[in-house]
């Protein structure tokens, strides 16, 4: 009797960062009193404007039917806008496929573009999605380790080493989930050049583009190195920046043979997007960004203060990050010790021993590549985080 589920599927592991926030969000709902770090998600609602785009756009019997598989043409033309406003890149509407979320244009990404055989480099630590969705693509994940010391910010060295005559693509994330690390402007260019001398591919993952600190500065791979040629795509998304996680609108940008593949296969998947999160989406690229300013204040405060309060911590280091909305601490120093008369001796065990005894939810480094981690969002309200954290401080410094 064969197997009842596929060897493809049963090979795929489970995404880390929703489990635990699933986790989370159900032992609350039990009355439990949880404080979650585990989701990348704004607790913040969507800006009124932009909801109020949604509700009209219910009522428009158009919006009630099937629309054109790529995007509707407004969204593809504000992708358009936004991207050469945001980023200076200059693109034709037709270059963009409106996808569910940009995790769904990570994955259209890699189906598009890798075959069986071909290596893919990912920096390390890596967003946890990365490496099951090459997997799905038939291909193999080379994951390249960053340096702590470096902010795990990849540099050309750590990515030659990786080099093989099979690697066709790379991922650059930045700023990075899990690490909040922003790459230089130098650095952009060092990278977006070797993989032009060697013909890689770059996937420019842009979600968190405008989350970025203090002097930190961000930039778009296609622009700063055009040597690239036509060897990128730029995958970005509404979620992170107009606090729009559930809504599921993100998009792909490349050059036209790719897209036209990629819509093909988005027409034998899914068909359209859901317009009514599409007309959502035009809404928010086509209004002004000051609710995202807001935002940003807020979560840099929070990130000032949440690392401040990790570094308090015996047994934990936490470099201050620049970018997106997670602290990626150290946490080496708290295993092998007895906490709450128990011993964790990896991050994940520890993660599991927090959330148990303090009701704190964090994801260990482990789904990220790099076992003896933390990722803690600070997408959360002050209160709870400076709670949370208490909580932490309290529980790790008993015997
Ligand atoms: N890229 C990165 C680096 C992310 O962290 C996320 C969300 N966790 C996404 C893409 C996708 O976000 P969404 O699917 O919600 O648009």
């Amino acid at each position: 009797m064969g197997a009842r589920v596929s060897d493809l599927l049963a090979g795929l592991a489970p995404s880390a960062t929703l489990a635990v926030d699933a986790k989370a969000k159900a032992l609350k709902a039990a009355g439990e009193p949880v404080i979650g770090y585990g989701a990348g998600e704004p607790d913040f609602p969507t800006p009124q404007h932009i909801v109020d785009a949604a509700i009209a756009a219910c009522s428009v019997p158009s919006n009630h039917k099937y629309s054109p598989t790529a995007g509707l043409q407004d969204l593809r033309e504000a992708i358009a806008f936004k991207t050469k406003r945001d980023t200076g890149l200059e693109i034709s509407p037709n270059q963009v496929l409106v996808t569910n979320g940009g995790k769904h244009a990570v994955a259209t990404t890699f189906m598009t573009l890798l075959d069986p055989g071909d290596e893919c480099l990912i920096p390390a630590p890596y967003w946890t999605t990365y490496p099951e969705a090459v997997y799905l693509a038939g291909a193999t994940p080379v994951p390249v380790m960053t340096s702590e010391a470096n902010g795990f910010r990849v540099t050309v060295e750590e990515l030659e080493k990786a080099r093989t005559p099979k690697t066709k693509m790379l991922v650059f994330v930045s700023p990075s989930n899990p690490t909040g690390a922003v790459s230089t402007p130098e650095d952009v260019i060092a990278i977006g050049r070797w993989a032009a001398e060697h013909n890689i591919w770059v996937m420019c993952d842009e979600i968190y583009e405008h989350l970025v600190y203090g002097d930190a500065k961000n930039v778009s791979m296609p622009v700063v190195a055009p040597e690239l040629g036509d060897r990128w795509v730029v995958v970005n998304g509404v979620a992170k920046t107009y606090a729009m996680t559930g809504w599921r609108i993100g998009w792909m940008i490349g050059t036209p043979d790719v897209m036209n593949a990629a819509i093909n296969y988005q027409s034998q998947t899914t068909s359209n997007i859901s317009n009514i999160s599409q007309r959502a989406a035009v809404a928010a690229l086509t209004g002004d960004l000051s609710a995202v300013f807001e935002m940003r204040t807020a979560f840099d405060r929070r990130r000032q203060n949440m690392v401040k309060m990790l570094n308090d911590i015996d047994g934990v280091s936490c470099a201050t990050p620049e970018g997106a909305f997670y602290c990626y601490p150290n946490v080496t120093g708290l295993l092998g010790r007895s906490i709450n008369g128990k011993v964790a001796n990896s991050s994940s065990e520890l993660a599991a021993h927090l959330l148990d005894d303090v009701k704190v939810a964090v994801v260990p480094g482990e789904a990220f590549g790099t076992p003896g981690f933390f990722r803690l969002s600070y997408a959360l309200g002050d209160d709870d985080l400076a709670e949370g954290l208490e909580r932490f401080k309290a529980w790790a410094t008993q015997g």
